[in-house]
């Protein structure tokens, strides 16, 4: 599943970071490229994000400012108030079709940060109070952890810091790679579930539902705390019939009293990434249904995405009391 990088770009200073020989050492036939800044490669002007995402470069560099950012608009606090996330990986292995990455970056290569010990500085000085962190954004970080273990070492660092809880979203089936730690009580994994009739058409690259179950299932048997995410819910054409079909599946396999809770929510996105995905790509319908565009966001109108999250919520109410489910 990996990629092949044929360059690995180094930002001057990177690498004397310990991460750095990490993941060099799982690409030693690659060619390096020492360059002064990151974005001297990633912000180049007229790079094309697909075409650049089926060649992806990999590109090692120290984040030097925003190492926590205050959580954004698009995505769900899970009624924490003092809800933040952080970046550690721009970009993914992945190529969803309805990804806001596509937007917010002009470029698809991979930038890994390996200044960690600076992310978890940042986060230690905001933990006067409690402090939820989803760690697993604009990214999937479960998916790297073969190539760079930052999933174990935050988890590690969250069980010595008892204000800290931290979420890790992924669509990976990968649970195997941080199977050997001990659970930590304050760390959620989320996984995605999507009916498998989205996973072909919009999840290019993605495990299928069975396999990121079967992960699910084995966090939840070792103890861990597991949170599922239907998330984003597309309209496509027989829509209720497969979410219906992917809920039922989901709790045939996960014992619903087992799972630390469930959210969901219908595709949105920030409205100039979608008009910006829109100038480079027309062969996706998903980014091509008539969004409503309010404000800073696309989504499906009112009454279409009330009907959307009705209904889910209905689904998930068989199986789950409201204070478990969150949409
Ligand atoms: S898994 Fe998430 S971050 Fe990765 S391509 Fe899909 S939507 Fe984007």
């Amino acid at each position: 599943m990996w990629p092949n990088f044929s360059h690995i770009y180094i930002e001057e200073g990177a690498e004397k970071y310990p991460l750095t020989d990490v993941i060099l050492s799982k690409f030693s036939n690659t060619f390096c490229v020492t360059v002064h800044h990151y974005k001297d490669i990633f912000n180049r002007p007229q790079q094309n994000f697909q075409s650049q995402k089926r060649s992806m470069k990999l590109i090692l560099a120290v984040k030097k400012d925003n190492l926590v950012y205050d959580g954004s608009e698009f995505s769900q606090s899970m009624g924490h108030d003092n809800f933040y996330y952080n970046s550690m990986i721009l970009n993914c292995v992945y190529n969803c079709d309805y990804c806001y990455l596509q937007g917010m970056y002009g470029s698809a290569n991979i930038v890994i940060f390996v200044n960690i010990g600076d992310f978890f500085s940042a986060v230690v000085e905001k933990l006067q109070k409690p402090m939820y962190l989803a760690i697993s954004y604009d990214t999937d970080l479960l998916a790297f952890e073969n190539v760079i273990p930052l999933c174990a070492q935050w988890i590690e660092f969250t069980r010595a810091q008892p204000n800290l809880t931290i979420e890790i979203r992924t669509k990976s089936a990968n649970f195997k790679s941080i199977k050997s730690l001990e659970p930590c009580d304050r760390t959620i994994l989320a996984w995605t579930m999507s009916p498998d009739e989205v996973v072909e058409k919009y999840e290019k690259g993605t495990p299928p539902l069975r396999r990121r179950l079967e992960a699910a299932k084995e966090a939840i048997d070792e103890g861990w705390k597991v949170r599922v995410c239907f998330d984003p819910v597309i309209r496509i054409d027989h829509w209720k019939e497969y979410y219906s079909q992917c809920v039922q599946t989901v709790f045939e396999k996960l014992e619903a009293v087992k799972l630390y809770d469930v959210s969901s929510g219908v595709f949105r996105m920030n409205a100039d990434y979608l008009r910006k995905i829109r100038k480079q790509r027309q062969d996706s319908d998903v980014l091509y249904y008539p969004y409503v565009f309010d404000k800073n966001a696309a989504s499906y109108p009112e009454t279409i995405k009330n009907e959307m999250n009705l209904f889910i919520q209905n689904l998930l109410l068989q199986y789950l009391p409201s204070t478990k489910v969150f949409i």
